[in-house]
């Protein structure tokens, strides 16, 4: 080992656990300390002003500025009272993670001195000076200005001393330049078509709402491993390392016992995760070594994506108390597992009943067919968007790499949903003619066991899961804004609610019953997309061939792959729903090109300088001093002798130069297909170029790399190797 690496392999090695502080009280009392929740708002504002603020969130009604005023009062008092300094608006631009601008409470108060100050019109507006920001070209420069403005219905919260008030952000010209805009217009659409498509069943429904649920899983690396790996670092991946000869194999991690310093700093992270209003409920190890999993109790959608934005920060944050780093990176190390990000996604009405749950009766189960079946719809036929909504780069090294979601979007349903399904759709009989559909029910439908979850059948190659209450899309990245995925999704199966209702009204319109109608459209649904279905191994190559014969989406390019983000029918669906413009959609994708390109860039650069720099220096001088020991061995033996004695190292020598000289010229080509690539004006054609031409080069080089590492002698070693970062002690 070398003498850096060694010390800081000691370091690590040497960590103590950090002791965590427990609260005295329960974490019911400590429970969303630093959020203005409703108890707050009951305690911090006048009687009418809360009542005034409760029923906006609840109609989902603008404020006016004199309520605004009102209530700014009261969440200035709050603040302070907890020893906050700063107020920012809370907002997740397009590029990953959140942003915010501090600023302090204070105003001038004409004398001389200040006032704490903070205004209605501070709460519910501002003009972040946010040109920076990704916006695909939507903010040019005489419409350069952009807003933010509060989402009521996530409340604000505090977090290292500031005041942070969730917002929206968008263009002047009205464009959305975030997540959260998008995703609320999309859960918006998903109430108002789920509600419609509900009081077929029962005419008191007045909102369905769209639940969230994730999975997030990470890694944790010791800070001064972290420290001296530049790729880590700065790419969040690494660029290189050999297999450890000791990795996954032997299972022994997955749920096995949690290492003390990990231990703690769960328990920290979880504290503050409490007071912060998440409410994280389930942790264990993953399968990779120093692989985690953290999972909450679900939530309504906006507000469960709001904390998960929230909990990747804070973690960022506690492991530094705890000495590690934590990488949300999807495939920070090869040759092991993954980091996803599950997204168990369901809808329930505000009478308190679970869409995608089986009932008790007939009536209940034609409902849950109805909602599947729209599910169903929304999958076959945006399969392609939605893959495009979790591909970025950096998943993009887990999808299809043989432990995550195969690059291709199918659903399972599971051994009983699917025979109900094939009873459904068996018979070929004409749907004009007019049958039985109570007698229909009672076969096919009321036959639905109450609870379908069957975890021996879970199928864990699958992307999009039935998983007995709920569906679970597990294709999302563990970096990712959830958002994504969730404008998707919901977007997509807000316009078949609304097609089935349509279909529905024609079908009584034209003298069919109720029932009838409803059982008419499911079937005719669930028959037009069986395709989708699919319940084998989602990793095999059979499935690859036969998910290109059903005309599902297989591109695996993840610059083509946004395109369909572009396509004709999902601008119609997204128009549709109210969710994006054509406008948008463009801007978007300019966007996402961008980020591709500037992603494998960044990894392209650090790997350059670390193969000429770090690593080609050292397997020279290894090799030097591998020449020097034949020389002396020819100078000191005779001939015949000395050949036989030099043999291996001979070898060796010309293997090393031959790696090195495949790593000095393919770096050298990587600099020139950049070079080429950086020419092309389309940020789409670019984006292609890094991905045709610059980012298999990574793979390419690493090999050598990888190689080298296996010969040159450990003591010189610059950085620490897969063993050394992948085992916490
Ligand atoms: P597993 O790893 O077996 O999938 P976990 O317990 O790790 O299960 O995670 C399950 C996740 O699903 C949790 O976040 C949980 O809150 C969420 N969930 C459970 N029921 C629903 C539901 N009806 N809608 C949305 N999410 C749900
Ligand atoms: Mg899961």
């Amino acid at each position: 080992m070398s003498l850096l690496r060694f010390k800081e392999v000691e370091v690590a090695f040497n960590r103590t656990p950090v002791k965590v502080e427990i609260p005295k009280e329960d974490p019911s009392q400590y429970f969303a300390k630093y959020v203005f929740n409703r108890e707050k708002m009951q305690e911090y504002l006048p009687k009418s002003t809360y009542t005034a603020l409760i029923q906006a969130i609840d109609n989902k009604v603008p404020l006016n500025r004199e309520l605004a005023d009102e209530i700014a009062v009261g969440m200035k008092k709050w603040a302070l009272d907890n020893g906050v300094t700063h107020y920012t608006h809370w907002f997740h631009p397009l590029t990953d993670g959140t942003a915010e601008k501090h600023d302090s409470f204070i105003e001038h108060n004409g004398n001389g001195g200040i006032v704490e100050e903070f205004s209605g019109k501070l709460l519910i507006q501002q003009e972040p000076d946010a040109s920076s920001f990704p916006n695909g070209g939507i903010r040019n420069t005489f419409e350069a200005r952009g807003y933010s403005a509060w989402d009521i219905s996530s409340p604000a919260f505090i977090h290292d001393n500031t005041l942070c008030i969730p917002t929206i952000f968008i263009a002047y010209s009205g464009e959305s330049l975030d997540y959260k805009t998008p995703l609320l217009r999309a859960i918006n659409s998903i109430d108002r078509a789920g509600t419609a498509v509900a009081q077929l069943f029962d005419p008191e429904v007045k909102h369905v709402f769209s639940y969230l649920g994730w999975e997030q899983e990470y890694f944790l690396v010791d800070e001064a491993l972290y420290a001296a790996r530049p790729d880590l670092s700065l790419t969040g991946r690494t660029l290189l390392g050999h297999e450890s000869a000791k990795n996954q194999q032997l299972e022994d991690h997955y749920f096995g016992a949690i290492p003390m310093r990990v231990e703690e700093f769960m328990l920290d992270l979880e504290i503050e995760c409490h007071m912060l209003g998440i409410p994280v409920k389930t942790r264990h190890n993953e399968v990779a070594p120093n692989q985690f999993e953290l999972a909450p109790i679900y939530e309504e959608t906006n507000l469960a994506n709001d904390h998960n934005l929230l909990l990747m920060s804070v973690m960022a944050q506690v492991a530094r108390r705890h000495h590690f780093r934590v990488l949300l990176h999807e495939k920070p190390f090869a040759g092991i597992n993954g980091s996803g990000k599950h997204n168990n996604w369901s809808l329930g009405t505000d009478t308190g009943k679970q869409l995608f749950k089986p009932g008790k009766t007939p009536q209940d189960n034609l409902q849950f067919i109805t909602f599947v079946s729209c599910v169903s719809a929304a999958v076959h036929r945006y399969n392609g968007l939605l893959k495009a909504s979790i591909a970025s780069a950096t998943n993009a090294h887990r999808l299809g790499a043989n432990e995550a979601p195969p690059a291709i979007i199918s659903m399972f349903l599971g051994k009983q949903l699917n025979d109900v399904v094939d009873s459904l759709v068996s018979d070929d009989r004409d749907d004009n003619i007019h049958f039985n559909a109570k007698e229909e029910l009672n076969l096919k439908v009321s036959q639905i066991p109450e609870i379908l979850l069957d975890n021996t059948d879970r199928n864990r190659t699958s992307p999009f899961a039935f998983t007995g209450n709920r569906f679970e899309f597990r294709a999302v990245g563990s970096s990712a804004n959830c958002a994504s995925a969730m404008i998707a999704l919901n977007a997509a199966v807000a316009e078949q609610l609304i097609y089935f209702k349509s279909a529905v009204d024609a079908h009584m319109a034209a003298g069919m019953e109720k029932n009838d109608a409803i059982l008419k459209q499911i079937k005719i649904q669930l028959k037009k997309t069986r395709n989708i279905h699919f319940d084998g191994n989602g990793y095999s190559d059979e499935w690859k061939e036969e998910a290109a014969r059903r005309g599902l989406d297989c591109e695996t390019s993840v610059p083509k792959i946004f395109d369909a983000y572009l396509a004709p029918k999902v601008v119609e669906m997204f128009k549709k729903t109210g969710v994006f413009t054509e406008v948008e959609l463009n801007a978007r994708n300019e966007v996402k090109w961008e980020i591709y390109t500037k992603k494998v860039q960044i990894e392209a650069r650090v790997f350059g300088d670390l193969a000429l720099n770090h690593i080609i220096p050292v397997a020279s001088r290894y090799m030097g001093l591998l020449l020097d020991n034949v020389s002396k061995i020819k100078a000191l033996f005779p001939s015949d002798k000395a050949n036989d004695l030099a043999e291996q190292d001979m070898a060796i020598i010309e293997k090393m130069a031959e790696h090195i000289k495949l790593v000095r010229n393919m770096v050298d080509q990587m600099v020139e297909n950049r070079k080429q690539a950086n020419r092309i004006e389309s940020m789409r054609e670019r984006a292609i170029a890094y991905h045709d031409n610059v980012a298999p080069l990574l793979d390419d080089i690493r090999y050598h790399v990888d190689k080298l590492e296996l010969m040159v002698d450990d003591e010189m070693w610059p950085l620490p190797k897969y063993r050394e970062l992948l085992f916490i002690r």
